[in-house]
């Protein structure tokens, strides 16, 4: 088993690059946040305790992200590729990951540190709409859908994510930094650390990393 972490603030393209990576080269997207929203979907005890958390832009406390990691890491097989989306955000969570990838004699093989600077990052989630049954994400004015609303795939209808308003935007982006400034230096001393200037076209950011990773950019 190997695995790569997406490390970087909101907005700075992770979902679609991991889609990219997922696709191209068969790494399994495994993000926190999405899990997250499926289990307030599903309204289980633990998706009624993160929403209010969620809601917020505030961290989710590490007793539960924690727990739904372990419960979804336990069915993956020994060869598979992970790529982790959103987690860790905390030392705690770092701690546990590390924890489980060598009981399972897994390597951490790069953090990829996406990076962008903070006006972008708030004008690409204001804009950011999601498709509600197949999730393929579009932006108001970058990647504007055919038609307003509605998805070019499927056609299901768009909306737009509870905490993507600009007062929680603000407020993630502030956690985030707060969080993850010890992460970045974590896994900056632990040498697996790469910065990605992700303020680019998402083709050069993806290709980078696939450079970096080994893996061909044509053929995966
Ligand atoms: P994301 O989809 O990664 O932007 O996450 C959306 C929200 O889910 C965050 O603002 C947090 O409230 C929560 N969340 C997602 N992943 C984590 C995590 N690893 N630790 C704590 N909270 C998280």
């Amino acid at each position: 088993m190997k695995a790569i972490i997406l490390l970087g603030p909101p907005g700075a393209g992770k979902g679609t690059i991991a889609e990219r990576l997922r696709s191209g080269a068969g790494y399994i997207h495994v993000s926190t946040g999405d899990m997250l929203r499926e289990a307030i979907k599903s309204g289980t005890p633990s998706g009624m305790e993160a929403d209010v958390f969620m809601k917020r832009g505030d961290l989710v406390p590490d007793s539960i992200i924690i727990s739904i990691v372990e419960d979804r890491l336990s069915g993956f097989d020994s060869d598979a590729s992970l790529m982790f989306d959103g987690f860790p955000r905390t030392l705690k969570q770092a701690d546990m990951l590390g924890g489980m990838l060598s009981r399972k004699g897994a390597v951490l093989k790069r953090v990829f540190f996406l990076d962008a600077p903070d006006d972008l990052l708030v004008s690409r989630l204001c804009g950011r709409r999601i498709c509600r049954s197949c999730g393929v994400n579009y932006h108001v004015r970058n990647v504007p859908p055919k038609k307003t609303g509605i998805c070019d795939v499927c056609g299901g209808e768009l909306y737009q994510r509870a905490d993507d308003h600009e007062d929680t935007i603000k407020n993630r982006l502030e956690v985030y930094k707060r969080q993850t400034s010890d992460l970045i230096k974590r896994y900056e001393a632990d040498g697996v650390l790469l910065r990605v200037d992700s303020s680019r076209d998402v083709n050069e950011v993806v290709g980078d990393m696939m450079d970096d990773l080994g893996i061909c950019r044509c053929c995966g």
